[in-house]
């Protein structure tokens, strides 16, 4: 008897620091925003932080936001999983380069709606083929709910939503060409072609709309949502942007070693 309670008291010492040294790291992100851009997308951008701060508090992942664009660097990715871009881009060579390292090396990244927005001026060739070859071409106006269909339910980033559902108001982007179109582009959700024709001012008429796509060449996903402060208005939609950066999550390329050396006896 006495034996056995000296057993248990080992294990009880024992166990938590070895499962403490056997557990991945927290997964952290770090959201990029700017307030000095379009009054809509500085709205989706807050909300969005709200957003993804309370899903933070329920246990998932370490949460933390900048406007400050030159903590895109090489030495801050190395402590993040995932970047977030809520509705702008990098401003200077250094920090697109350090993007471009950051995710040639396994980093991930969820942006939304002008996030992407590139054109001829952008001369950003990287940029253009990590999205998956698509320029900006386009847009409705004045924002508009959509129905969008889901491409893949069998997706980790769509598994909560219905085969279709409207979308709350939002500036839907042209992409010329189609994402669709490269052989690495995995499209997740499309705008229904029953939306045509779509807008007052400017009026989205026909074509292939990918909403929500990833680059397999990539850990990234890219969504248009992003314009105003509806967009997380339906608690339906809303899944999709938990369960996109759960997914980038569970992609995340974790060593087997102990992030800390054990100390040598
Ligand atoms: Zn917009």
């Amino acid at each position: 008897m006495k034996r056995r309670s000296y057993l248990l008291m080992i294990l009880a010492f024992w166990l938590p620091l070895h499962v403490s040294l056997a557990q991945p790291r927290a997964f952290r992100v770090l959201a990029f925003y700017s307030t000095n851009v379009e009054q809509d997308h500085v709205d989706f951008a807050r909300q969005a932080l709200g957003f993804y701060a309370s899903k933070a508090r329920k246990g998932h992942f370490a949460f933390t936001s900048t406007t400050n664009w030159d903590d895109l660097n090489v030495v801050r990715l190395k402590s993040v999983d995932v970047v977030l871009w809520l509705n702008d881009s990098p401003h200077t060579q250094g920090q697109r380069s350090a993007f471009e390292d950051y995710m040639q090396h396994g980093g991930g990244w969820l942006g939304f709606h002008v996030a992407a927005y590139n054109d001829a001026d952008t001369n950003w060739p990287w940029f253009v083929e990590f999205l998956g070859g698509g320029v900006f071409y386009g847009n409705n106006w004045p924002p508009l709910p959509a129905l969008l269909h889901v491409d893949d339910e069998t997706s980790t980033v769509t598994k909560h939503l219905a085969a279709q559902f409207m979308s709350p108001a939002n500036e839907w982007y042209i992409w010329k060409p189609s994402p669709r179109l490269n052989e690495n582009v995995k499209v997740l959700v499309t705008l229904d072609p029953s939306n045509y024709p779509l807008g007052l001012k400017d009026t989205v008429l026909a074509g292939d709309l990918p909403v929500v796509w990833s680059n397999t060449k990539y850990r990234m996903v890219y969504m248009n949502m992003g314009h105003g402060d509806k967009i997380f208005a339906d608690v339906h939609q809303n899944h999709i942007f938990e369960d996109a950066l759960l997914w980038l999550h569970s992609t995340r390329k974790v060593t087997s070693k102990p992030a800390v050396a054990p100390h040598k006896r």
